[in-house]
């Protein structure tokens, strides 16, 4: 059986490329490039809350660190080191070196790099915990925040919502079940919305919640057209508004930006691959969300994921 130390050694020693000193040592030393804000984000994963016992762990690997790389892509940034924590109940060696392909692959499109972390042993049949950590760089003062609507501004989303909802629902669906398991964080994206984009956050709760957090930091109200919303195909109308406007764990960019950036906005999806679509308008006024119909008629919405919701 491995030791915690050929553990780490053998699955997440990888020679520090940008970091000036990276595993191995108490800590790593990084140096951010002049001129660049230093932006940090971590989530947990806990297993039976965030992911079910005996999830595929090259895919649990990918969302470890996808989750905090579109943290990082929902501020503008660009990722550039990762750190991570993980207590195990035993030294499975396959489990963790499957885990870390799966992170490894992302890190490398990525161009992040594994600086750090932490390996324990958990208590006995206790859930597997992953905790990461990504840090990346902004210029200074170009990060995208989530106060910066301003009433006017379009509403903005990439790619489509809802599919890894469905992926909960209705398990069996491949399509769905990538989005839920393997989502792609959308990095390029956010990069290019430096200084383009008003406000910005990723879709990890639930649309209308995630939204309701700009308005909120933002002081704005807002008005959503449901049909201009992109939509993963879900043949139930009930459980399609349900995924769409309150499913969690889509990882697509939900951003504002003012009428004149149109042009420069319409132009991206060609540039990057990406589809976007505008599909309401900021409003002066409380921080609502006022989500119609085709016919205009308002559309009661579902609350989105909190995980202490009474
Ligand atoms: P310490 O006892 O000082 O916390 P460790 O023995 O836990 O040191 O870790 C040794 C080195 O391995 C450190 O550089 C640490 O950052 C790194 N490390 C430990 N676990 C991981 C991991 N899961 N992923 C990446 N690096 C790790
Ligand atoms: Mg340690």
């Amino acid at each position: 059986l491995a030791s915690e130390f050929e553990i780490i050694r053998r699955y997440f020693d990888r020679p520090a490329r940008s970091a000036l000193l990276g595993v191995g040592d108490d800590a790593a030393l990084l140096v951010p490039a002049v001129g660049m804000e230093l932006v940090a984000t971590t989530d947990l994963l806990s297993e039976g809350i965030h992911f079910r016992s005996g999830a595929d762990p090259r895919k649990l690997g990918h969302k470890a660190l996808a989750v905090n790389l579109s943290d990082i892509a929902a501020m503008g940034a660009t990722p550039r080191w990762a750190l991570l924590a993980i207590a195990l109940p035993a030294a499975d060696e396959r489990w963790i070196a499957q885990f870390a392909e799966g992170m490894f692959a992302l890190a490398a499109r990525h161009d992040t790099e594994l600086v750090g972390g932490d390996t324990t042993r958990g208590p006995a049949s206790g859930p597997i915990t992953i905790c990461m950590t990504v840090l990346g760089e902004v210029p200074a003062g170009l990060a995208l925040l989530r106060g910066g609507a301003r009433p006017g501004d379009d509403i903005w989303v990439s790619g489509e919502l809802g599919g890894a909802a469905l992926a909960l629902a209705r398990p069996g669906i491949a399509a769905a079940a990538m989005r839920l398991d393997e989502p792609e964080p959308r990095v390029a994206l956010g990069e290019r919305l430096r200084g383009l984009a008003s406000a910005a956050i990723d879709v990890s709760d639930g649309f209308a919640q995630d939204l309701g957090h700009i308005l909120e930091r933002s002081g704005v109200g807002a008005l959503v057209h449901y049909d201009r919303l992109p939509r993963f195909p879900i043949d139930d109308p009930e459980l399609e508004r349900r995924c769409v406007l309150s499913g969690g764990d889509d990882y697509e960019l939900l951003f504002t930006a003012s009428q004149g950036a149109r042009g420069e906005i319409e132009a991206l999806p060609a540039e990057i691959g990406l589809a976007l679509a505008r599909v309401g308008s900021i409003q002066p006024g409380d921080p609502k969300v006022v989500v119609l119909d085709a016919q205009g008629r308002p559309i009661r919405v579902a609350p989105g994921f909190d995980h202490f919701a009474p």
